[in-house]
Parts: structure tokens; C-alpha cells; sequence
């Protein structure tokens, strides 16, 4: 017997059987019971959602002969039958990445207008936004004017790339991750279902690799099922991220290079330690993400304790920008060890006096300081961009790179203390905004803030309001990366404070007092806390790309809280 995947034995059947989209389900079963099938939709969200299943479903059940009451396709009739044998008449699908030329999109449309066996002829294009320019105006122009007895139902994991003109004319759906609780009874079902031997930490395994995708996750099911067991290199992930806890660049290529060596995709362990860094931060917060269970949050928390929300977010942020730079790199695990590098070349040296003592380029001791080892590398990677050096620095055994060229050891070593100036705005009181801080502070969490635009509203939530006297506000920022972009976006505050006192209102902005350094602390208290590389903020200045952008971009199936245009896409 051919061995079927898990995934296509237990694919949804019925609307019920969709897992994890209950809005989009109701509203086509419901359409379904009133007869109001809408002649094309758009479904969108990540792979492996149940995009196609649901399409099919939908299709099976307009053509049921014998549909229930609430909107379920019987699966016994002659139409449900063919359906689930997948050798319906009346359900054409189209593989749109492969077929994305005007002359696919002629045939269908040219066959839309003659009849079919069944009630309904259903189109299923996927991956719609991979159609060229002049086949998406082939498949515009079908849509304007359906045939009475057609629907299309287009899928996309990419909605944004489908042409404006296409997205407007469907009734647009999105699919969002599965939550992990779903995946793990779902999961369990199954292996009950099937018969299969599998335990609670395997499970946990196989939920984690599937990210919130049906498919991923049974897939990852069926590898722990053929290997008989959780892959050795699981313990991976946690490695690396001990070891960027413990600020430890030596252990943390070591963990990389032992996970590649084992076959483990550098993007897959990439993605994985970032989700964990991400569960790192918010436990640190006391927000459970969602993907941890209990008894992981005093442990992930600890993380969150032990290196430090600046080092967190600065860890985030590199490997954000490493997920989204590894998808077109030549050697994606270069870029995942560079992103660690410069991690740790931007924490400060532990041990201050004696590096101002000791004259610049001389790096005989640097194996003991992570900060000023990682700096080593990145100059030299950056000066020969020899992926070599890098390797071999992954080592363990030999742990000190080889002496960068003196100038650019010089260039990275003598970068200046960042210092985080106090914002001074010169200019006369006004007076006129006359409330206590308590009066402000309430106001601004409960009418200001919800009426920022979704930028502004992320970065100002982490504002504390400090002073507010003569017209001006002052708030706090986290630290002077986060303070500097606020600066950016401070006149969008000054104006939506002013609506909503209805008084001209000056916004100053400063970054939290920084502790004293002590010369005789341990390493890892002596982490700056804020870590500002001036190159990046030209470059983000550029383009306008914040983190968060970059995060979403890293994870595409994400959706920002409160992201305006979401609802109205
Ligand atoms: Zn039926």
C-alpha cells in the first residue's frame, strides 16, 4: 500500500472539520443554508491554513445532493462522492505558480461559460498572485462578468501581490495561524485516530515545528512516526539560546555549527531561536505568547531576567533582519552567524579600564571578552567577506580569530560610548494644558493612544508620562534606540494631544536613566543598555523599515494588534 501522508488522509471533509477558522467557516456555511454564495473569494493567510481544503469543501457542498441543515455537505451522495475521490466534474484547480500565463487563464475563462454536471462549477486558483500582469486582467475581466453558474475562489498566501482591481471584486477572507491548544488536539486526535504511539514532549515537538500550519505540523507527525522518535538535534534550539542568553559567542556558533553538521536547515533553527526569544521576552514581561506551555514560563522567564530586555530585543532584531537576508543568501548560515556576531560585538566589554589601558588592534586577550572576540570577527568578515573566518572561529577549539587587519580593528573598537542625551526643547511655556499627570496619564492610555496610527501607537506604548507642567509632556522611553524613534514620529503625538485636550501640547521625550557601570561587575550586568549602531538607523531611515516591519516580515503569518489596514483589506 502507498504510503499516504497524514496530512492528505486527514484532510478536512466538512466545514466542521476545518480546525482553527471559525469566522471563515461560519460565514461560508451560512451562505451555503441562504443560498448567497458570493461569485469569487479571496483566501488568504499562511501555507498549510486550510485554504484549498476549505475551497474544496465549499465546492462539495454546493453541489451535495443531499445537504444538511446547517450547511454540511453529506459526503455519501454520487457529487460528495466524487468529490472526496477527487474526480469532480465540478471542481476545476489550478496551480497558478505553475500555470500563471494569460493562456491558462483564456482556457478556464473560455470553459467557465459551459456547463457543468452539477449545480455550481467552483474555480480554485491558488497561489493567484504568482498570475502575470496580463493573465490577472484576463481573470479581472471574467470576474466583472461571471458566468451565473461560476465561482472562483482565489487563494493566496501573498494578498498584497494579488492586483487591487482582483481583491475588490471578491469577498476577501483571512486565514490566520492555528493556535498552538488547536494544533495539539488536533494532533492527538489524530495519532488516536491512526493508531500512532506518540508522547506529550513529541507532541509539543511537533506543534512547535508547525508553527501554527496544519500541514507543517502533520508533517512534522509523520517524520517523528517514520524516525520513531523526536530528532536528536531537537535539543539545538535551546542551545543557541542558552548560549545567547548566557551572551556567549563561542557556545552559540558552536551550537550552530553542531546543528547544521546534524542537517538541520540554518533558516529552520534560525526561525525557531527567534520564536523562542520571542517567548523569552514576553514571559519576561509576564505575557505567555501563546506557544509555551505553564511550566516553561518561570524557566522562560529567568532567560528574560538573566540577559536583559536590551539584549533581548537587540538579539530580536538581528535575527529578524538575519530571517528575512537568509531567504536570498547564498549561504543563509553566514548570515545567521554574523547576525550573532554582531549581537554580541554590540554589548559593551566587560572589562572598560583595561581596554581604554591597552592600546587599540592588540587582541592577544580577546578570547576572554565576547564583545571585543565578536567585533575581531565581524571586521574581518566584513573586510575579506570570507565565510572561512567564520567557521573557523565556530570552533571551539580554537577560540581566538585570527588578528583583523589593525585598521578596521581600530575602526570598530574606537566606535564612541553612546551616551543618551536628555531632548531640551527651548522654547516658552504656554501653560495652558493646567491637569495632573494622573489626569493626563489616564487620558492618554484611554483616548490618545488608541487614536495613534498603528506605528505610532507600537512604539509609544512602552511611554510612561513623567512631568506634565506649562504645556509640555514629558514621557520616558525604555532606552535611547526606542527614545530616538520616538523623536521621529514626535510631532504625530504633539498633534493628537492636541485634539484631544484641546490645547497646544509640547511632547519631550527621554530615554530611562541608565545604572552605573562598575568596573568590578560581573559581565554580563556591565551590558549596555542601550545598544545603538548608527549605520542601521541610516539605513532604516531610508527606507522607513522599523523592527516590527521586519518581524512581520520574518513572519509572514503574523498580524501586528491593531494594524489599521487590516480589517478594512
Ligand atoms: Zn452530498
Amino acid at each position: 500500500m502507498v504510503y499516504q501522508s497524514l496530512y492528505r488522509r486527514f484532510r478536512p471533509q466538512t466545514f466542521r472539520e476545518v480546525i482553527g477558522q471559525d469566522h471563515l467557516v461560519a460565514a461560508l456555511r451560512n451562505a451555503v443554508v441562504e443560498e448567497r454564495v458570493g461569485h469569487a473569494y479571496l483566501l488568504s493567510g499562511p501555507r498549510g491554513t486550510g485554504k484549498t481544503s476549505t475551497a474544496r469543501i465549499l465546492a462539495k457542498a454546493l453541489n451535495c445532493i443531499d445537504l444538511s441543515g446547517d450547511g454540511e455537505p453529506c459526503g455519501s451522495c454520487d457529487s460528495c462522492a466524487n468529490f472526496e475521490a477527487g474526480n469532480s466534474m465540478d471542481l476545476v484547480e489550478l496551480d497558478a505558480a505553475s500555470n500563471n500565463n494569460v493562456a491558462n487563464i483564456r482556457e478556464i475563462t473560455a470553459n467557465a461559460a459551459l456547463g457543468s454536471p452539477g449545480k455550481r462549477k467552483i474555480y480554485l486558483l491558488d497561489e493567484v498572485h504568482m498570475l502575470t500582469a496580463a493573465a490577472s486582467n484576463a481573470l479581472l475581466k471574467t470576474l466583472e462578468e461571471p458566468p451565473d453558474h461560476v465561482i472562483f475562489v482565489l487563494a493566496t498566501t501573498d494578498p498584497q501581490k494579488v492586483l487591487p482591481t482582483i481583491r475588490s471584486r471578491t469577498q476577501h477572507v483571512e486565514l490566520t495561524l492555528v493556535a498552538p491548544e488547536l494544533l495539539r488536539l488536533h494532533v492527538e486526535q489524530i495519532a488516536k485516530q491512526a493508531e500512532l504511539e506518540i508522547d506529550s514532549a513529541a507532541i509539543e515537538y511537533v506543534v512547535e515545528q508547525g508553527s501554527g500550519s496544519v500541514r507543517d505540523t502533520l508533517s512534522a507527525l509523520d517524520q517523528v512516526v517514520t524516525a520513531g522518535g523526536i530528532p536528536e538535534h531537537r535539543g539545538s534550539v535551546d542551545a543557541l539560546v542558552n548560549a545567547i542568553v548566557a551572551q556567549d559567542l563561542t557556545d552559540s556558533m558552536t551550537a550552530i555549527a553542531e546543528t547544521v553538521a546534524a542537517g538541520v536547515d540554518p533558516k529552520d533553527l534560525a526561525y525557531r531561536t527567534t520564536r523562542k526569544l520571542r517567548d523569552v521576552f514576553l514571559a519576561g514581561a509576564g505575557v505567555n505568547s501563546g506557544e509555551a506551555t505553564l511550566e516553561e514560563l518561570p524557566e522562560l522567564a529567568e532567560k528574560a531576567g538573566e540577559m536583559g530586555r536590551a539584549v533581548n530585543v537587540r538579539a530580536l532584531e538581528l535575527l529578524g533582519q538575519a530571517l528575512v537576508d537568509m531567504r536570498q543568501a547564498p549561504d543563509p548560515r553566514l548570515v545567521l552567524d554574523l547576525a550573532l556576531v554582531r549581537l554580541f560585538a554590540g554589548t559593551s566589554d566587560p572589562h572598560p579600564v583595561q581596554r581604554s589601558a591597552r592600546p587599540s588592534g592588540q587582541t592577544q586577550s580577546s578570547s576572554e571578552r565576547p564583545a571585543a572576540q565578536a567585533r575581531a570577527v565581524l571586521a574581518s568578515a566584513q573586510s575579506t567577506g570570507d565565510g572561512e573566518v567564520v567557521a573557523a572561529s565556530s570552533d571551539s577549539s580554537s577560540v581566538a580569530p585570527p588578528p583583523p587587519p589593525p585598521t578596521q580593528a581600530t575602526e570598530v573598537d574606537d566606535r564612541p560610548d553612546q551616551v543618551a542625551p536628555v531632548t531640551q526643547t527651548q522654547t516658552q511655556a504656554k501653560g495652558s494644558l493646567e491637569l495632573s499627570i494622573t489626569e493626563v496619564s489616564k487620558r492618554w492610555e484611554q483616548e490618545v493612544l488608541p487614536s495613534l496610527a498603528a506605528r505610532a501607537r507600537a512604539r509609544f506604548q512602552a511611554a510612561t508620562i513623567v512631568t506634565v507642567a506649562e504645556g509640555r509632556v514629558r514621557f520616558e522611553l525604555p532606552n535611547e534606540t526606542h527614545r530616538e524613534r520616538c523623536e521621529q514620529i514626535k510631532s504625530d503625538i504633539e498633534t493628537a494631544l492636541r485634539d484631544i485636550f484641546e490645547v497646544e501640547v509640547e511632547v519631550e521625550l527621554t530615554a530611562a536613566q541608565e545604572e552605573k557601570v562598575q568596573t568590578t561587575a560581573e559581565p554580563k550586568a556591565a551590558v549596555e543598555e542601550e545598544v545603538v549602531d548608527p549605520a542601521e538607523f541610516e539605513a532604516n531611515a531610508g527606507t522607513g523599515t522599523t523592527s516590527v516591519d521586519r518581524v512581520l516580515e520574518a513572519f509572514p503569518g503574523a498580524i501586528a494588534s491593531g494594524e489599521e489596514d487590516s480589517a478594512s483589506r
